[in-house]
């Protein structure tokens, strides 16, 4: 009985120490490499998008790791993900945090670890001007969205008659609804608008696409930190919680989001503490 004891201890202790000795300090990393690499969106204005002028990636979730990193005194670098890459590219280490559009959520949780909320949003459609005006017109449909996203489980949940199609991104789904593939594209209402004001643009789609007032989910948006890696998880959001206190983080957003934006919302939200 005594050796049983003192395995199972021996183990306990090498299943702790083996724990302390993988878990992430990206904090420390960073700061020695003079390098924090963000995972971002690279074709969903405002959030993350090419920049026609400067061919460079531009967006809300990019001003975020604009501002960790320059607090934290070290070089950006943007790499981008889709929905369905961004946790495994993080935990393998290819990026240092997700800054990509991510809702959190118990489910994600168990792998990585988040931020306090800094964007909150609701699931939507969008369609052709005038047909779905509730959630019945979508019974039996096709329904476009991406793939490893919330938009997808909460569809499959909301329209349990329908037949999601995941495309590798949202455009992908516009694409198939400006073909008739489809007859909704689903995701968070911020992502639409954002693909309705590029619609909004072309002259042979102007004015033919809407977004339906239908909301199927709350969608609080977290950045996406290593499992268990605490330091850099209190370094963030001491991080944005001095933004919203400045008045930084509500500028931000009025420059994607604000009324002479493509995409006018309202800020529904506060970064704070623990949400
Ligand atoms: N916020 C939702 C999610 O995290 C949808 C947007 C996305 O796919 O990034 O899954």
């Amino acid at each position: 009985m005594k050796k049983l004891g003192a395995l199972i201890l021996s183990l306990v202790l090498a299943g702790g120490l083996c724990g302390a000795a993988t878990a992430a300090d990206t904090l420390a990393e960073a700061k020695k490499k003079g390098i924090l690499v963000c995972g971002v969106k690279d074709s969903l204005p405002p959030f993350g998008y090419v920049d026609a002028k400067t061919r460079e990636i531009v967006g809300y979730d990019i001003d975020f790791c604009k501002a960790i990193t320059k607090k934290l005194g070290v070089k950006l670098e943007l790499k981008p993900v889709t929905s369905a890459s961004r946790m495994p590219q993080l935990m393998e280490g290819n990026i240092d945090i997700i800054a990509a559009t991510m809702t959190k959520n118990p489910e994600r949780a168990k792998q990585i670890d988040f931020s306090d909320t800094y964007f909150f949003t609701g699931q939507k459609f969008l369609t052709k001007k005038g047909t779905v005006k509730s959630l019945k017109d979508l019974g039996g449909k096709r329904i476009g969205t991406a793939k490893g996203s919330t938009s997808e489980q909460n569809a499959a949940k909301a329209v349990p008659s329908a037949t999601i199609l995941s495309f590798d991104d949202y455009p992908q789904a516009v694409l198939a609804l400006q073909q008739g593939k489809v007859v909704a594209v689903t995701t968070d209402e911020s992502i639409l608008a954002g693909q309705l004001g590029k619609l909004n643009k072309e002259p042979s789609t102007k004015g033919q696409y809407e977004i339906p007032d239908i909301q199927i989910s709350d969608e609080p948006y977290g950045l996406g930190i290593r499992k268990g890696d605490t330091n850099f998880v209190n370094f963030v959001n001491k991080t944005i919680g001095e933004m919203e206190k400045s008045g930084e983080a509500k500028k931000i957003f009025e420059k994607w989001f604000g009324p002479n934006s493509d995409t006018p919302l309202k800020r529904n939200f506060k970064i704070t503490a623990g949400k």
